[in-house]
């Protein structure tokens, strides 16, 4: 049940900065961007483990910020358990926090618990954390494997997590 995004603005949120650190969770934030550009999540034999379409995601934001005189670098992570930032190790987060020592601003691409992790480990450098996505909702979809080694979503939807709301409101966001 990957959590599905909509994108704030962070050029705006880091106007005046100098520096910024993209931490992104390789997980939900990459399975939404796949789902909006239609693309599959993973080729494993074009790309192994790595999103395409997330990275060119990231790969534009970058540009965007370094347009505006933000110099701006991405934190990596392994596939692996590193991609889920709700699930970081802890050394892991020394890791983060050791990185962003060097950057006024973390712009996170993931939920709140993404943001947590980061300003955990990161606000005591007196960096400003920037949620780089707002949780839009929880997707259901159905996974799909194609031959050699594709895999995406399918039949899209985002339902609603807002429980003040007497019935919970599903809308389709992508149907292939
Ligand atoms: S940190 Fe949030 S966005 Fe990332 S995998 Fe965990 S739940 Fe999904």
């Amino acid at each position: 049940m990957p959590i599905h995004f909509d994108d704030r603005d962070v050029v705006s949120e880091v106007a005046g900065l100098s520096s910024a650190l993209i931490v992104p969770c390789y997980m939900c934030p990459a399975i939404t961007v796949s789902i909006r550009e239609e693309q599959p999540f993973i080729q494993l034999f074009r790309h192994f483990l790595k999103s395409a379409s997330f990275e060119k995601y990231i790969s534009r934001m970058k540009s965007r910020l370094e347009e505006q005189g933000v110099r701006t670098d991405v934190f990596k992570s392994a596939p692996s358990h590193e991609w889920f930032m709700c699930m970081w190790t802890s050394g892991k987060r020394r890791r983060l926090q050791k990185a962003s020592e060097r950057y006024d601003a973390v712009i996170v691409l993931g939920c709140d618990s993404a943001t947590e992790t980061a300003r955990d480990a990161s606000q005591q450098n007196g960096c400003k954390v920037v949620e780089g996505m707002q949780v839009a909702g929880i997707m259901n979809a159905q996974i799909r494997f194609r031959f050699p080694g594709d895999i995406s979503f399918e039949n899209c939807r985002t339902v609603s997590i807002d429980h003040d709301e007497k019935d919970d409101e599903t809308w389709e966001v992508a149907r292939h």
